[in-house]
C-alpha cells in the first residue's frame, strides 16, 4: 500500500459548512484516498456521530488525522424550555464573525411531522414592527455551517423525534443571507449528507423582490412570503421593506416566481385587530392573490408585553377565514405553538419565560 500523506490543513475543516461533495473531496485529500472522504461523510450521517474514531469503515491509522484536521461540533446548547405543548425553544451559542453570539431555534412536534424553524442571522435588520427579533436589531449573520448545526443538535437529544420539516422563520430575514441560505438548504437536501426532502424545507422572507426574482426551480425549498397587511399605506407604517417594494412589486415578483418555478408559494398573514383583519383586507387578500397558485396561512398574533399589537377576537378570526376560504383559496389558521415560552412566530428574542 502507499504511504498516506498527511496534508493536515493549518485550520481544521468546517464539515458542517461544507456542501457534501466538497466535503467527500477535502476530506479524501486529508488522507490520500478519495473514497475514505465518502465513507466520512455517510458515516457521520447514518451512524449519527461525528467522531472519526468510532468510524470503523476507515483504517484505523487514518482515524486520528481526521480527529485532528475536520472539525464537526454540535452547538452548545445553552438553555432549553419545553412548553406545555411540547414545543422547544433552544437557545444555543455560535461563534460568527464578531464573536460569540447566540440564536434560537425552535423545534415543534405535530402528529403526522416534526417541523424545525430555523435562524438565519443573528438579530435581523428588517425592522418589521410586530417582531420582536426586530428588537434586538442586526448583530451578525450566520454561515451555512451554523444553519446546518441547529438542525443537527437538535436531531442529537435523544428525546426528540427526527426532523421532518425546516422553515426558515426563527431569527433574521434569509433572503438578507441569501447564498449562505442557498447553500444551507443544498448540504441539507443533499441524499448523501442529511437528505431532508427539498418539499419540506421553506425560506420565509418579508418581501426582497430582488432575491425572489433570482429564485430558480432547482432551489431545494419552497417560498414563503410574510405578506401581513394588504394596503401599502399599512404595510410600510409596520414592514418598512414595503417602502423599497410595494405590494404590487411584490406580488408581481410572486407570480414570476410561480410561472417560472411552477411551484406555489405560500402568503403568511399576520391577524393584528385593527391593523389587518378586517373584513376590507379579506376581500384585498383575495384580490391580491386571484392570479398567483399558493396557498395561504393566517397567523393570530402572538400577543407580548414587548409589543402594542393585538390579537383580533376568535369571532374576527372565524369570518375573516370564511370569506377567503368562500374564493377557493387553500387558507389555514395556523395554531399558535410554545406561546408560554416565547416560542411562537415573531417571539423570538431570547425573552425567558
Ligand atoms: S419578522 Fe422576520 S424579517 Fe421582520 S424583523 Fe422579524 S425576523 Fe426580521
Amino acid at each position: 500500500m502507499m504511504p498516506i500523506p498527511e496534508i493536515r490543513p493549518s485550520e481544521p475543516l468546517d464539515f458542517f459548512d461544507l456542501e457534501i461533495p466538497d466535503a467527500e473531496e477535502k476530506i479524501g485529500a486529508l488522507v490520500g484516498r478519495k473514497f475514505h472522504g465518502a465513507s466520512f461523510v455517510s458515516f457521520v450521517y447514518k451512524h449519527n456521530t461525528i467522531d472519526p474514531l468510532l468510524m470503523t469503515s476507515i483504517p484505523q491509522s487514518m482515524r486520528p488525522i481526521l480527529k485532528d484536521s475536520v472539525s464537526a461540533s454540535s452547538l452548545p446548547i445553552v438553555r432549553k424550555q419545553v412548553s406545555i405543548d411540547g414545543t422547544v425553544k433552544f437557545l444555543l451559542g455560535v461563534h460568527t464573525e464578531k464573536g460569540p453570539q447566540e440564536i434560537e431555534c425552535v423545534y415543534i412536534p405535530e402528529k403526522t411531522r416534526v417541523t424545525l424553524c430555523v435562524s438565519s442571522q443573528v438579530g435581523c435588520k428588517m425592522g418589521c414592527k410586530f417582531c420582536l427579533t426586530a428588537q434586538l436589531g442586526f448583530k451578525s449573520h450566520l454561515s451555512a455551517g451554523d444553519i446546518v448545526r441547529q438542525v443537527w443538535t437538535v436531531e442529537q437529544q435523544p428525546e426528540l423525534r427526527k426532523i421532518t420539516n425546516i422553515v426558515y422563520m426563527g431569527m433574521g430575514e434569509p433572503f438578507d443571507n441569501f447564498e449562505t441560505v442557498k447553500k444551507s438548504t443544498r448540504i441539507l437536501t443533499h441524499q448523501r449528507g442529511p437528505d431532508k426532502s427539498a418539499k419540506r424545507i421553506t425560506v420565509s422572507t418579508v418581501g426582497l423582490v430582488d432575491k425572489i426574482d433570482l429564485l430558480t426551480k432547482e432551489d431545494p425549498f419552497r417560498l414563503a412570503v410574510s405578506l401581513n397587511c394588504t394596503t401599502d399605506e399599512m404595510r410600510s407604517k409596520i414592514m418598512p421593506v414595503n417602502q423599497r417594494w410595494p405590494i404590487e412589486e411584490l406580488m408581481a415578483s410572486c407570480r414570476r416566481y410561480a410561472d417560472r418555478t411552477n411551484k406555489r408559494v405560500t402568503f403568511e398573514y399576520i391577524l393584528m385587530k385593527d391593523v389587518s383583519d378586517t373584513l376590507e383586507d379579506a376581500k384585498r387578500l383575495v384580490r391580491l392573490t386571484s392570479s398567483i397558485p399558493c396557498k395561504i396561512n393566517l397567523i393570530p398574533y402572538n400577543e407580548s408585553s414587548f409589543t402594542e399589537f393585538k390579537r383580533p377576537s376568535d369571532e374576527q378570526i372565524a369570518k375573516f377565514h370564511a370569506h377567503v376560504l368562500n374564493h377557493d383559496k387553500p387558507v389555514f389558521i395556523r395554531k399558535n405553538r410554545g406561546n408560554d415560552i416565547y416560542a411562537a412566530c415573531g417571539m423570538l428574542k431570547r425573552v425567558n419565560a
